[in-house]
């Protein structure tokens, strides 16, 4: 490729909103533009990539025995009325009606579709097992997008879905998947964890994200020091706190404790540890077409972790509660406890809190406490797990220390179950001649948000830095001035004669000056330059390495060599 010929855009100006490096130097080197919120085109250089990324995908997906098929990114709402998730799936969905009033929606994910698509055909458990991808757009009605391709409305996503005859199979097919999975990042040269996983409104059991570990990621996760655990903060576990401080021993008494709202006042108060305290977490949880006041009981030390208290209760989703609804709802802000609260509040407590004694709680009265609590005589479905690991804690598996580090999702793969296709009635004969809903895997790996994965992995203060596995082009033969007929000749030769070779380079014949070419050079980060310059009177050249941006001068006669070497 010659850059005089090709599109690529390069600014000096981040997008306003830019604040991580991959946003700013993806759109800043001409890789994307925004033309939306949330909305991006991919420019040749983009496309490139986009496309090394996705073949990568493919090739490995093909390998694992799975089935490329390519479905509409517009769907009946008819679909995902029979699944439920027409409501349940919240403002993501994007819904829409076409001249005849019928509904649809922009498919954000596929599962529905899936099932249709072998409802009625596959028949028999003789046709099993069955997997069935593609590599297409999505679109989600993303409450904030941003972060530029990380986080986009329209994206690209491989989607898979797999049909199975038994619950075995699905988990072999689930291990299949993590091993593919493994390989792709592998090749993309990426960092990365697999890590347990909360399953989101997809639903279903047992389910693994697929994490890179990056400052910027929006995840938290959390690791072990020593054993292989790692999960999603969402998900993880811990082995039960323990504390050394002092027990508060007391009978069971109400306490006037004038000016004690918040945890640490309590604590003070009574001159205990806050392990000792019973935190209320006030939330107003969302149905499908109601909502509530929640409370949620965790020890004063420890935090509430919102997707586990949203899967405690069911809700699509757990907002503040004002100060009116929380009024309204017959609860004292500042003094909510489990014991005496108003008949038919919904509460429920951190497992770890189960048969506990010593607490001190709300007496759900103004300003009094009650203390010398035991945590008895809860229904069982009450105790659920509430709290955030936090660094420090203990690992269940091996009982060391825990780690929390961020991480970006490029992955996750879920074993669905039935759920889908009972709901959709999609059923298969077994060997005894029963019908059964067919048991699914689905598995997703953002393709576009990869673009964006691979520069937050790799990039300096000056701009990307690509591998040689998703570079647009391996090496940029620069011209330093075109006008001079030494460097161009030179410069064309070589490049002509690597192009026929099959290199993959690209040849700045631009008429700039070499300032900007080497400045383009460093924001798009390919991983070689060659620079012909001043110094071909004398028979040199110049090679730069753009991972450590060191030069090292070439004689024209080891060039060609030199290079074949390098790229091979
Ligand atoms: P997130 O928690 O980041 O919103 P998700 O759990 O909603 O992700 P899945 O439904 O599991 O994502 O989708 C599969 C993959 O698609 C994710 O692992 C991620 O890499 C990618 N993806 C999801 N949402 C977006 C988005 N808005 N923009 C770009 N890629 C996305
Ligand atoms: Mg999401």
């Amino acid at each position: 490729m010659r850059f005089s010929k090709f599109y690529a855009p390069t600014t000096k100006d981040a997008p306003k909103d830019a604040t991580l490096p991959s946003h700013k130097f993806l759109v800043r080197a001409g890789f994307v533009n925004q033309y939306g919120s949330g909305l991006y085109n991919f420019l040749p250089m983009g496309k490139i990539v986009f496309d090394k990324i996705k073949n990568i995908v493919k090739e490995e997906m093909d390998a694992s025995g799975a089935n490329e098929i390519q479905m509409g990114v517009v769907t009946p709402a008819e679909l995902w009325k029979q699944s439920g998730r027409y409501n349940a799936f919240g403002k993501e969905l994007l819904r829409f009606h076409d001249r005849k009033n019928n509904d649809f929606v922009l498919g954000p994910t596929h599962e529905e579709v899936a099932v249709d698509i072998v409802r009625g055909n596959i028949n028999s458990y003789k046709q099993l097992p069955l997997h069935l991808y593609q590599i297409t757009t999505k679109f989600r009605d993303e409450g904030r997008p941003r972060y530029g391709l990380l986080r986009g409305r329209e994206f690209t996503m491989k989607d898979g879905y797999s049909f199975h005859d038994s619950k075995e199979c699905m988990k072999k097919e689930f291990e299949n998947m993590e091993a593919t999975y493994r390989r792709i990042f592998n090749r993309l040269g990426l960092n990365f964890r697999a890590v347990d996983a909360d399953s989101g409104a997809i639903g279903g059991s047992g389910s693994k994200e697929f994490m890179v570990l990056a400052d910027n990621g929006e995840d938290d996760i959390v690791v072990c020091s020593s054993c292989d655990y790692a999960a999603n903060i969402e998900a993880a576990s811990r082995a039960k706190k323990t504390t050394i401080a002092e027990t508060p021993e007391a009978d069971m008494a109400k306490f006037h404790t004038p000016n004690c709202g918040t945890i640490s006042e309590v604590a003070e108060f009574f001159k205990i540890d806050e392990f000792y305290t019973v935190k209320a977490v006030i939330k107003k949880a969302i149905y499908e077409d109601s909502e509530e006041v929640v409370l949620f009981f965790v020890r004063g030390d420890d935090t509430l972790q919102e997707t586990k208290a949203q899967n405690a209760c069911g809700a699509l989703e757990l907002v503040d509660a004002s100060e009116e609804e929380v009024k309204a709802a017959g609860l004292v802000a500042g003094s909510c406890g489990p014991f005496g609260l108003p008949e038919n509040i919904n509460f429920f407590i951190d497992s770890e809190l189960k048969d506990e004694a010593n607490l001190i709680c709300g007496a759900n009265e103004h300003e009094y406490h009650n203390v010398g609590m035991s945590m008895l005589n809860f229904n069982k479905s009450r105790y659920k797990d509430l709290v955030e690991v936090r660094a420090g804690d203990i690992c269940t598996c091996c009982g060391s220390k825990l780690e929390v580090t961020k991480g970006i999702e490029v992955g996750h793969i879920f074993q669905l179950g039935q759920k889908y296709a009972d709901a959709m009635g999609a059923t298969f004969l077994d060997e005894n001649g029963k019908a059964q809903p067919f048991y699914m895997g689905c598995y997703g790996i953002g393709v576009s948000r990869l673009v964006a994965v691979m520069i937050e992995a790799s990039h300096d203060d000056k701009g990307c830095i690509w591998n040689r596995q998703t570079t647009p082009f391996d090496l940029d033969i620069i011209i330093s001035n075109i006008k001079n007929e030494d460097e161009l000749k030179f410069g064309e030769n070589i490049y002509n004669s690597l192009k026929n070779e099959g290199y993959n380079v690209i040849l700045d014949d631009r008429k700039d000056r070499f300032g900007p070419k080497i400045k383009d050079f460093e924001l798009i980060g390919f991983p070689y330059a060659l620079i012909v310059g001043k110094g071909l009177k004398d028979g040199n050249v110049e090679l730069v390495d753009r991972k450590t941006l060191e030069k090292r001068p070439l004689h024209v006669d080891e060039v060609e060599s030199k290079i074949r070497e390098l790229l091979a």
